[in-house]
């Protein structure tokens, strides 16, 4: 069966448009970085609309680099090719699917079979993010200029994977845009079954669900796997509070790692029911069967005020919050809130316990993340010895200082 798309709008490969850009812009292109700034073209061979493949010129007429032209964000240009010509057809991002896919093929061997399968820019696909959840597969794009290529993505993952059920997400500042010009929304499915609401996946072998269309991202943190699994290693015979814990990834592979017991915490009570189903999917693991597991729906902060002030102390305390600094202006306030959950997560620590805390803000670099850990341990007049920094793991590669988001401390508290 060939996929369909609503429209036929999403099949046409777009007219070529020449550019020329500033200095600097020309320099970052060299060092391969993937965006071009609105305020970075100098010249424009025409309007150009979504989807238009922009042909950069450098300032002697030679060709730079080719992307996918965007008017309606300022990101004007994503770039799919550098330093030398290349026919963007089906064939072309068939060879990038397939080299994104090479690099993650590994994760099958490790009873892995949900991960992020195309990591756009770092993954040569600026703005398109294919996430895989055994046989549902997701395509995000964050810019209507990929519709005009997502049949030949389709039909790319269509020859390359026997999937059930191919489903398209779009961010949410293009998604009204999407569905008015092109017909296509948030969440259709463009091949395959009917989408099932609980897409179940293998993460090291545990089994969690996914929900592609209501979930957050597509369905799962798939980021954080690598982390999970040093928690696993950490907490034998723990106590464990993991706060921030969406559907319970940290809580099943804290249990499985054969904690005494673990609290998930989460303001969203959906998010706590599909973590005790998560439980239930894996009974027949004796650390998971044996866990005490409990689910408090709270606000994070509330939660760890009152139970520092009930005396109550955990021997592994993990702190995964959401984004918090969306851009340059919130920086130090998000910094001020990661130390605060510092500040309240060692109130419930035990002496000696250990803590791990995340950011998922690229707009706090790492070094600045651990300082700021490091300033509120000292402050409090404890003592941190380091366990572990972790930064991002195989199927969220990185290739320019912006794909730079997750980092992780794992820290002994004394
Ligand atoms: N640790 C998770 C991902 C966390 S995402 C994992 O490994 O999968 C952030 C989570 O924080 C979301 O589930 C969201 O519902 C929750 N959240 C956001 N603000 C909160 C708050 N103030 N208190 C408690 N939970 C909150």
């Amino acid at each position: 069966m060939k996929p369909t798309l609503p429209s036929d709008q999403t099949s046409q490969p777009k007219r070529n448009m020449a550019v020329r850009v500033t200095e600097t812009a020309e320099t970052m292109i060299r060092k391969r970085h993937p965006w071009i700034f609105d305020q970075s073209i100098t010249f424009q061979s025409h309007a150009g609309a979504a989807g238009d493949l922009a042909v950069i010129f450098d300032s002697h007429r030679k060709f730079l680099a080719l992307g996918l032209w965007d008017p309606d964000s300022v990101i004007r240009i994503r770039i799919l090719q550098f330093s030398k010509q290349a026919e963007i057809d089906q064939e072309w991002f068939a060879g990038k699917i397939r080299a994104a896919y090479t690099l993650r093929e590994v994760l099958h061997a490790q009873h892995t079979d949900g991960y992020r399968l195309v990591f756009g820019e770092n993954d040569g696909l600026p703005g398109l993010v294919i996430d895989r959840y055994s046989a549902v597969f997701v395509i995000k794009i964050y810019s209507a200029a990929w519709v005009p290529y997502l049949l030949w993505i389709t039909e790319c993952l269509h020859n390359m994977f026997s999937y059930r059920t191919l489903v398209i997400r779009l961010s949410r500042n293009i998604a009204e845009k999407v569905e008015a010009a092109y017909g296509i929304r948030d969440g259709t499915v463009l091949d395959g079954e009917p989408v099932v609401e609980r897409a179940l996946f293998r993460e090291n072998g545990l089994i969690f669900e996914a929900d592609p269309i209501h979930g957050h991202k597509t369905g799962f943190y798939l980021d954080q796997r690598e982390n999970r699994a040093r928690v696993e290693q950490l907490a034998a015979g723990k106590s464990v509070l993991n706060v921030f814990s969406y559907n319970g990834g940290f809580s099943l592979y804290a249990a499985r790692g054969k904690a005494k017991a673990v609290t998930s915490v989460d303001l969203n009570p959906l998010a706590l029911e599909s973590a005790r189903r998560n439980f239930d999917y894996n009974l027949d693991i004796p650390g998971i069967k044996a866990c005490q597991h409990e689910t408090v729906v709270a606000d994070a902060f509330q939660y760890l005020q009152k139970a520092a002030s009930n005396q109550q102390k955990f021997d592994l305390v993990i702190l995964d919050p959401p984004m918090f600094a969306q851009n340059q202006s919130q920086i130090d306030r998000a910094l001020a809130t990661y130390q605060k959950l510092t500040r309240l997560g060692l109130g419930v620590l035990k002496p000696g316990g250990v803590l791990v805390q995340a950011s998922c803000s690229s707009r706090v670099s790492a070094p600045v993340f651990f300082d700021a850990i490091h300033a509120v341990v000292q402050r409090m007049g404890r003592k941190i010895y380091e366990i572990e920094r972790s930064g991002h793991a195989l199927d969220h590669p990185v290739n320019f200082p912006e794909g730079a988001y997750l980092k992780c401390l794992f820290a002994r508290i004394e």
